[in-house]
């Protein structure tokens, strides 16, 4: 029952199913002009390729983002050095479209400043920051007022001017004003509102 129809049906050499021809991908360079795979045993065959070399892509990736990432410094710089008025027009237009990132990058900055400054071991994460407000109740530590009436900051029990880490260890939530008070001082508010906690009287 050889028909024309025959023809257009192939055996795959993975899965040695006869199959349509329309299931095989076109490849000029094999006998026929399609591949002899079909495209179902393409398609594992590529995704078994990508686990293996899902590490190699990924450290790829990342170069790709790190190489763009200083490409966009090196011009945003450049615009900077150029016309200084209108990199800080397009600067704070940025900043007001995305409140947020602009808030993290400048809290960043500051943070790698001082912490470059004062040589501090350590950086504490953002997110670990917000993991100790909560487990002091989102409270000031030393008037005891709560978020949102005030606005926390984290601060350094052991001022980093005087040697202290720049470690979660080493940050207590205190207000602005409260922080601001606080100055240089080396002062642990940490200790007496776990004992207050506790409902142990620190003396
Ligand atoms: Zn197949
Ligand atoms: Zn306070």
């Amino acid at each position: 029952m050889k028909t024309k129809k025959n023809k257009k049906t192939k055996r795959c050499f993975k899965c040695k199913r006869t199959l349509k021809t329309t299931n095989f991908y076109k490849n000029a360079s094999t006998y026929g002009g399609i591949s002899s795979e079909c495209k179902e045993c393409n398609l594992v065959r590529s995704i078994e390729y990508g686990k293996k070399h899902r590490d190699e892509r990924l450290k790829y990736y990342r170069k790709r983002y790190r190489e763009n990432s200083e490409k966009m410094k090196a011009q945003v710089k450049a615009g900077r050095l150029r016309d200084p008025e209108k990199h800080r027009v397009q600067a704070a237009r940025w900043a007001k479209e995305n409140p947020e990132r602009a808030r993290a990058i400048q809290r960043n900055a500051t943070r790698a400043y001082r912490s470059r400054k004062f040589g501090a071991m350590g950086t504490f994460e953002w997110k670990e920051f917000d993991g100790l407000r909560e487990g002091f109740n989102n409270t000031c530590l030393c008037c005891g007022r709560q978020e949102p009436d005030v606005k926390l900051e984290a601060d350094h029990v052991i001022p980093l001017s005087i040697g202290g880490d720049n470690d979660i260890y080493n940050i207590q939530p205190l207000c602005r004003s409260c922080n601001a008070k606080k100055g240089n001082q080396h002062l642990d508010y940490r200790t007496r509102e776990i004992a207050l906690y506790e409902g142990v009287s620190n003396g």
